[in-house]
């Protein structure tokens, strides 16, 4: 045996021993959740819900308002919760299938110890979605996974002393665990976890193929870097510009040797593609729109002026306004530009109030609100020189010019633009109007045209001010401006992106290692690809101290070089865990080991129908996941352009208004809302209590009123399930007394609402407050039947499909609930999963009506047409509104009216 496959075979055993201890840690976690299951069954008095259920009959039940609580959930949930558990391959999808496929995705988790009631609101969403398509007959893909690697398992590490591996699989086999007592329908034979090398391997094998394609490279840039710990800081580490463990230390920034990664050069590709989301929020559209931030402009070059500066050193502009360059009054540049240390090398105290403008600029960057930064700057003193007129204009440097746009240098027009009127205002710099509004009828040059209201930024203008280029209009002086400054060799026309390449070092542990060795003889050499995975060591101590964890393994960083067999050093750095989560629902498709996924059955799935998650991830993960695919369709991995056809934002889960935090002690936890009311109640009120894609302030009361809903369910069934009696299954007769036709009508009417909402807006709100009316219906015939004492007037066998139905439209809200009726209906339970969803008959959902005929003082006036259902004072308005009893009835006073039941109604006047 070789050296490398000793480690190899080593590395494979690793795989196989983490694969055992994550399985291990769910079948741990799923035991206690059983003996605490128990635990709640013998508090509350009940016998081993298995045995009980074995009997076959339920307890008995009376309805009344005192016993709104006896639907006990937890019992009934945890058999069928048993039930599931024996079934691993209860939700398996099969691509082979000749039914059409429906892949529907909710965005994974971080496994950060425990499901909050967002992730329940999302999952429960993509569950009920992922049951409906079952029910409509659909091959569904619903898979789970873990975004697994990141920076909480290294605080917790630090914190805690615990390996950030074993925290991770910990809180993943919790979280496993709850979303499996939730009763969510995953394929866990697709389970994903990315923190797992039999994953993490293919993050380094795109790694080599990016850099195989020129699109990973190497560049300088800059990190925040705490002088204190010794180490690169997150930019959630770096609050306000002071290190998160040393709040008294100031974060410096460092330039490091960084790893990026091209997406600029699929810019264009990703703007013009957003045509194709039609399906996917306006709100997510448009953030990726800005994000990527196209303009079309001009780059100009400003000289450096006087014998001072280095020498032919020249400012490169950006400017989407070309044709305003004889009004440019100042050159700004950000406080970050290359140039400003030399600008100002000499001069101390403009060095430390360009430091001030820095730490502005970073602060209001970290609240995400630059657009609304109060402007400060400083004058360095020097000039620039414009090269359209050879005037020379100071050189500024301004807190809100930023150095990842354009070139992080601008020409300040103060009278066309409204960020530099305001900053030209601020510091008396110079004002000159250089456009005018166009009038068609009266050009400038005729006599002293009027000073238009400055900040002046109309597009339809007309030069002035400016030298040979006088008259031209915005646009014509836009082209021929810029092919001028081409043509002089001091600027072009350019199309500037606000997207960046995308940094991928994070000079961090718990992440991907980076496949790249560093050797004296020759230089960078990627890990061949017969070496990966490049595994992540263990028992690395975490202290947040001292540079990368990684760099402090000698047995990591020591390695031959692949090209020359010298000695060599591995790169450190790991991967930015949006790698992760680029590519991770094309892997659940097949998540075989000897490739990253089968491009065939990928195909088959992609792309996906249905992706669901925040709305917080309409950039980063969205564009980044975007752009993957079409690296790897660029591979020819995958045929598609884009990853999902159609995206759902859900909106947030508040308590008492704000963001739940244990800070302000208003967490709702899963756990303790499953063990009071149980998880289908849980997971109907995440749906109830406000439409999807809107906020969600969560009220117990709330789901209180849910459970007791499910209970009115519950005994309704129990007392009226009666599937051995023989008229069960007889034909209903054509005849229905109007309730049994009101009941029949109602029952429609909410299948097609249900139905209306999974193809339209899922506002499940109304479909579930629509099952809600529907029980109110039932409850109120139950009871008239009673007061009456009169025999049913409802045949058996509709009370049957009633029943039916009602269970088959809550299944993919309310699972347990569904299955349990569903036995007591006298259906085989292993049917409920892919039971045809019911359809309804539109003609059924109509009111009946009929026709009535009017008398005025006993003669006939006129007929009309009513609800069958309307009430007598319906019945008498509709006659009074009628516009030829109107005419009858005009100038003649009424002094009754009479209505006769479903024939007609008299009007006896004077
Ligand atoms: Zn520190
Ligand atoms: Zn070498």
């Amino acid at each position: 045996m070789t050296d490398k496959d000793k480690s190899r075979s080593e590395s494979s055993s690793d795989i196989a021993d983490i694969v055992r201890e994550v399985a291990n840690n769910v079948k741990e976690v799923v035991e206690e959740m059983r003996e605490d299951m128990k635990a709640v069954a013998q508090e509350l008095g009940l016998s081993d819900p298995a045995v009980r259920s074995a009997g076959g009959s339920p307890v008995s039940d009376t309805p009344g308002p005192a016993d709104d609580n006896r639907y006990n959930p937890h019992p009934v949930e945890m058999k069928w919760f048993e039930r599931w558990e024996a079934d691993p391959s209860l939700y398996a999808s099969d691509p082979a299938s000749d039914k059409k496929k429906y892949y529907v995705v909710e965005m994974l988790p971080y496994p950060s110890g425990a499901l909050h009631m967002g992730h329940v609101r999302n999952y429960s969403i993509g569950d009920a979605l992922a049951r409906y398509m079952w029910m409509n007959g659909y091959n569904v893909l619903h898979p789970m996974g873990w975004d697994s690697f990141g920076l909480p398992a290294e605080n917790a590490a630090i914190k805690n002393r615990r390996p950030p591996r074993e925290w991770t699989l910990n809180n993943i086999a919790n979280m496993k665990a709850q979303m499996k007592r939730l009763g969510f329908g995953y394929d866990w034979a697709k389970e994903v976890t990315t923190c797992l090398p039999d994953y993490y391997r293919w993050n380094q094998w795109f790694f080599l193929k990016l850099y195989e394609k020129g699109l990973a490279y190497r560049k300088k840039s800059k990190v925040n870097w705490c002088p204190e710990c010794q180490t690169v800081l997150a930019n959630e580490q770096a609050k306000n510009g002071f290190c998160w463990r040393h709040e008294t230390t100031r974060v410096e920034q460092r330039e490091l040797e960084q790893w990026f990664v091209r997406i600029t050069n699929y810019a264009e590709e990703l703007l013009q593609d957003i045509d194709q989301l039609g399906e996917w929020p306006e709100s997510v559209r448009k953030q990726q729109r800005d994000w990527i931030g196209r303009s079309e402009g001009a780059l100009v070059d400003f000289k450096l002026e006087g014998q001072h500066g280095p020498a032919g050193e020249k400012i490169s502009v950006f400017t989407t306004r070309i044709d305003t360059i004889y009004g440019a009054t100042s050159v700004q540049l950000a406080p970050e530009h290359p140039i400003v240390t030399d600008l100002i090398a000499n001069n101390p105290e403009l060095l430390s109030k360009v430091e001030d403008l820095i730490a502005e600029q970073r602060g209001a960057k970290e609240k995400g609100d630059i657009g609304s930064i109060d402007k400060h700057g400083v004058d360095t003193r020097r000039f620039a020189i414009n090269p359209f007129n050879g005037e020379k204009v100071p050189i500024w440097v301004a807190n809100y010019i930023l150095m990842d746009y354009g070139t992080g240098a601008i020409m300040s027009v103060p009278a066309h633009d409204d960020r530099d009127y305001e900053f030209a205002k601020k510091y008396g710099i110079d004002t000159r109007v250089v456009i005018l509004p166009r009038r068609e009828q009266e050009p400038p040059e005729a006599g002293q045209p009027e000073e238009p209201v400055l900040p002046f930024t109309a597009e339809d203008s007309i030069l002035i001010n400016s030298g040979e280029w006088n008259g031209l209009s915005t646009v014509d002086a836009q082209l021929k401006m810029a092919a001028y400054a081409e043509k002089s060799g001091f600027g072009k026309g350019t199309i500037t992106y606000r997207i960046k390449d995308w940094g991928i070092s994070r000079q961090r542990y718990w992440g991907t290692p980076i496949p790249m060795i560093f050797c004296q003889k020759d230089g960078v050499v990627p890990v061949p690809e017969k070496d990966l995975p490049v595994l992540l060591p263990d028992n690395v101590e975490i202290t947040g101290e001292s540079g990368s964890p990684l760099a402090r393994v000698p047995e990591f960083v020591n390695v031959k070089c692949p090209k020359c067999g010298g000695n060599a050093r591995r790169e450190t750095d790991t991967m930015d865990t949006f790698v992760d989560s680029s590519w991770y629902f094309y892997r659940y498709t097949s998540p075989v080991n000897d490739k990253p996924f089968d491009s065939e059955v990928a195909n088959y799935w992609f792309p996906i129908d249905q992706y669901i998650g925040g709305a917080e991830h309409a950039v980063l993960h969205l564009i980044y996941s975007r752009f993957w695919t079409k690296f790897m369709r660029d591979l020819g991995m995958v045929k598609v352009d884009e990853p999902a056809k159609r995206l759902f934002t859900q909106g947030m889960v508040t308590k008492d208004g704000a963001k739940m935090s244990k800070s302000l002690g208003n967490v709702v936890s899963p756990d303790d809302m499953v063990a009071s009311y149980g998880a289908d109640a849980t997971r109907l009120y995440t749906l109830f209590a406000a439409p999807p894609d809107q906020g969600l302030d969560w009220q117990d009361k709330g789901v209180e009123g849910i459970s007791r809903f499910l209970g009115r369910v519950y005994r309704f069934v129990l007392r009226n399930a009666k599937p051995t009696d023989p008229a069960w299954d007889a034909p209903v007769p054509a005849e229905l007394s109007p309730a049994a036709r009101g009941l029949q009508r109602k029952m429609h009417q909410t299948i097609k609402r249900i139905t209306d909402d999974f193809a339209g807006r899922w506002h499940f709100n109304t479909s579930i407050a629509a099952v809600m009316e529907f029980v109110n219906e039932l409850y109120a015939a139950e009871g008239s039947e009673r007061s009456t004492g009169a025999p049913p007037a409802i045949p058996l066998k509709l009370l049957a499909d009633i029943q039916r139905n009602l269970v088959l439209m809550l299944a993919p809200f309310a699972p347990y609930l569904a299955h349990e009726l569903w036995t007591m209906l006298g259906e085989d339970a292993s049917t409920l999963l892919r039971h045809p969803w019911p359809k309804y008959d539109a003609a059924l959902t109509k009111v009946d009506e009929i026709e009535i005929v009017v008398q005025i003082n006993g003669k006939i006036r006129g007929r009309l047409v009513v609800p069958a259902n309307a009430t007598d004072d319906q019945v008498k308005q509709l006659a009074l509104a009628d516009e030829k009893v109107k005419a009858a009835l005009e100038g003649k006073q009424i002094v009754k009216v009479i209505v006769v039941k479903g024939k007609l109604v008299n009007i006896v006047v004077r």
